[in-house]
């Protein structure tokens, strides 16, 4: 199935480091212009090296002013949306404390729905529709333990989807998540790093192994593209399986 983006412009959050710094050089691949969205400026030079057409954004997307301020303009002419960045602070419930939950929910669902709230204006102003990608978790729907408020946080993201789907669709604007397994990016790493903790999680996983960077990032390509242009709403699992058992 051959997908291209060429005359697309695409914005991915979080492209400095794993999943989403792989979706940006793929959509780069596909032809589309990329704006990179991260708060480390040492992994935007070394994304530049990689692959300089795209377009860097340097801003930390908890900070709601600066995040308005640096993608006011440009966000309002974007075509394709990844909602990617996101932090995993783990913890039993009962240590859970306020910041930890305020930080969480700042990036993982606030700014989701800050970026969209900018991309989508233009998209209705210009009448053109678009897609969106919000990158949720197979833990929105299963519960892990010290996973307390990262799995509350995609919880949220869900249904921060459908009713983004909801309400955009009649604009022609598609809203869907992926929901991947863990993944061994530095955010996988933390959790998942130990082979007991590990195996306790590939064994529940029907197809008995994590999801590779590229296996999630061809479902995002898939979700952006014309190729699943009535698909809006959903919540689609990159897991082996495992929400399925
Ligand atoms: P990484 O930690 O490898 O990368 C996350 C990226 O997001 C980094 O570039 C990071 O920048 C950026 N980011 C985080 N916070 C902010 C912020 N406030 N402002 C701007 N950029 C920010 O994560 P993954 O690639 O593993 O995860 C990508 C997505 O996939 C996340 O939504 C995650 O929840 C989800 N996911 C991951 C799984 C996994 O096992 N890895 C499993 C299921 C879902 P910096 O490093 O500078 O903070």
């Amino acid at each position: 199935m051959e997908i291209t983006f060429a005359g697309k412009r695409a914005l991915v959050t979080g492209a400095g480091k794993g999943i989403g710094r792989a979706t940006a050089l793929a959509l780069a691949r596909c032809g589309a212009e990329v704006m990179a969205v991260t708060r480390t400026q040492a992994d935007l030079d070394s994304l530049l090296l990689e692959c300089p057409s795209v377009r860097p954004v340097c801003v930390d997307l908890g900070d709601w002013g600066a995040t308005e301020e640096a993608l006011r303009e440009a966000g309002r002419h974007v075509d394709l949306l990844v909602n990617n960045a996101a932090c995993a602070m783990l913890q039993p419930f009962l240590e859970v404390t306020p910041d930890q939950f305020d930080t969480s929910f700042n990036i993982n669902v606030k700014a989701a729905l800050h970026v969209s709230q900018i991309v989508a204006r233009g998209m209705k102003d210009r009448g053109t529709g678009g897609s969106i990608v919000n990158i949720s978790s197979q833990a929105s729907q299963c519960a892990l333990r010290d996973h307390t408020v990262y799995c509350a946080t995609k919880g949220a993201l869900d249904m921060l989807t459908k009713v983004m789907a909801l309400e955009l669709g009649p604009y022609q604007i598609r809203v869907n998540s992926v929901n991947p397994t863990v993944v061994m990016t530095e955010m996988g790493k933390l959790g998942w790093s130990d082979p007991n903790k590990a195996s306790t999680m590939t064994s529940r996983i029907p197809l008995g192994r994590f999801a590779e960077v590229e296996d999630v990032v061809n479902s995002i390509l898939f979700l952006l593209s014309d190729k699943s242009s009535m698909t809006n709403g959903v919540t689609l699992p990159v897991d082996g399986g495992f929400l399925a058992c």
